[in-house]
């Protein structure tokens, strides 16, 4: 049986067949087998050979695990990016309010609070000074007020009287 041909020193057809039957002494297969770990072309045709024999089938069922175990990875890679993403969001959380200035705008804001309540403040006095001047006038009735203008004419006119004479 020729394995290789003289001419190429590539495996012949019966060197394929003779490999698949597996008739062939120890020898001779480590022969065509190192031949192939460095031949491109026998390695193809040998991969041809090899696609008309039929495909083993396994003892049990296995894509339905497989696929199992797909998306169950798929779910852990999910879980963890989340937790990589949740992670990230709270250290950058952390680290603004940390470092990072206050808000102007909230700044403005409690500023803005202070002047009115300073302002109420001033006005609530105010308020109370007017009040006080109030209670202070209040008590004056109508009567008092008219017999105080009496009073005052009276006394006006006793000066002039005194002027005059
Ligand atoms: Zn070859």
């Amino acid at each position: 049986m020729i394995l290789f041909d003289d001419v190429t020193g590539h495996i012949t057809d019966a060197g394929f067949a003779a490999l698949e039957s597996d008739q062939l002494e120890l020898q001779q297969r480590l022969e065509l087998a190192e031949h192939l770990s460095f031949c491109d072309d026998c390695c193809a045709r040998y991969t041809a050979f090899l696609e008309h024999r039929p495909l083993l089938e396994p003892p049990h069922p296995v894509a339905a695990p497989v696929i199992r175990r797909i998306r169950s990875h798929g779910r852990l890679i999910l879980l963890r990016r989340a937790l990589r993403v949740g992670l990230a969001a709270c250290l950058l959380i952390t680290v603004l309010s940390v470092f990072a200035p206050p808000l102007t705008g909230v700044k403005s804001g409690s500023l803005r609070l202070d002047f009115e309540l300073q302002q109420n403040t001033a006005a609530a006095q105010q308020l109370a000074r007017q009040a006080a001047k109030d209670k202070e006038i209040e008590p004056q009735t109508l009567n008092m007020r008219i017999s105080n203008a009496v009073d005052q004419l009276i006394a006006a006119l006793k000066e002039k009287g005194e002027t005059e004479q």
